[in-house]
């Protein structure tokens, strides 16, 4: 395969979850590795897809629990493409977004390892897929931002808050289930309106799929009553508006408080 001759490595997005939300270069790519180093985030059914293939090596990496850190997954990939390997590095969602790619690049590179990237389907258009909405909306919501709401252990946040309060724009909140009560908070201070939409989707396109609909204000209880343990993903801001289309097993923590469903 020209583009894949052994002694390189492939940074390969593996999508969401769902095996058919890869993208056809990334299984042609998965199918030629002949070593996948994979995250925690890659979803299992994508992982039995892997497993017919290369050797499969887990480097996953949960919050709080760091199994390998990421010097040692940038050695790892490193030697086996110098040992000669056909290497792919498979990553949950995008592997430019939130993924320690330019980590990888930067290691492979420096040691002379050609590498090449390999586009994924990213959390944040897997859940608006999943809740059947647009994340920008037309004279609404003109600005999309992506952004993390992890901080290093006994770190505070430091966000520019006044920037991300605002009500033009789709927030995609990453790693954003912890620190919802202090995001929730600072968003408040800053001025977004507590009737600000939210809608949370845990496991987007997993078969343990959860979406919730509430508001700003009502966020930190949703977040720590209405989730179980897999990955979430929190969107803020007019265009998750009930107004528009709800799947009919969407939740909403609101319509449970409240006794009535929104408009
Ligand atoms: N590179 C990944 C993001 C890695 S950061 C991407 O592009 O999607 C990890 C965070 O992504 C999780 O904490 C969660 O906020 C989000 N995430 C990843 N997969 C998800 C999924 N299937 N459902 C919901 N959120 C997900």
């Amino acid at each position: 395969m020209s583009d894949f001759p052994p002694g390189t490595v492939w940074l390969v997005g593996a999508g969401p979850g769902d095996p058919e939300l890869l993208t056809r270069k990334a299984e042609r790519l998965i199918g030629a590795a002949s070593v996948i180093f994979h995250d925690a985030l890659v979803g299992p059914a994508v992982l039995d897809l892997a497993s017919a293939h290369g050797r499969l090596v887990s480097v996953g990496k949960r919050s709080g629990r760091h199994s390998r850190d990421q010097a040692t997954i940038d050695r790892l990939i490193v030697d086996a493409a110098l040992a000669g390997e056909r290497v792919v590095r498979l990553k949950g969602g995008d592997p430019s977004i939130f993924g320690r790619s330019a980590e990888e690049l930067d290691a492979c590179r420096a040691a002379g390892v050609p590498v090449r990237v390999c586009p994924g389907v990213t959390a944040a258009s897997a859940a608006a897929s999943s809740l059947c909405r647009s994340l920008t909306l037309r004279g609404v919501a003109r600005k999309l931002v992506l952004v993390t709401a992890h901080a290093k252990a006994g770190e505070v946040l430091d966000l520019d808050w006044q920037a991300l309060a605002d009500p033009q724009t789709t927030l995609a909140v990453y790693m954003g289930k912890a620190a919802a009560p202090e995001l929730t908070q600072r968003l408040l201070h800053a001025g977004l309106p507590g009737d600000t939409p939210v809608a949370i989707v845990e496991n987007a396109s997993l078969p343990g799929e959860r979406r919730l609909s509430t508001r700003l204000d009502l966020l930190p209880i949703a977040a720590r009553s209405g989730l179980g343990k897999g990955p979430a993903l929190l969107l803020i801001g007019a265009a998750l508006s009930n107004g528009t289309a709800r799947t009919s097993s969407e939740r909403s923590l609101t319509e449970s408080l409240s006794g009535r469903p929104r408009r």
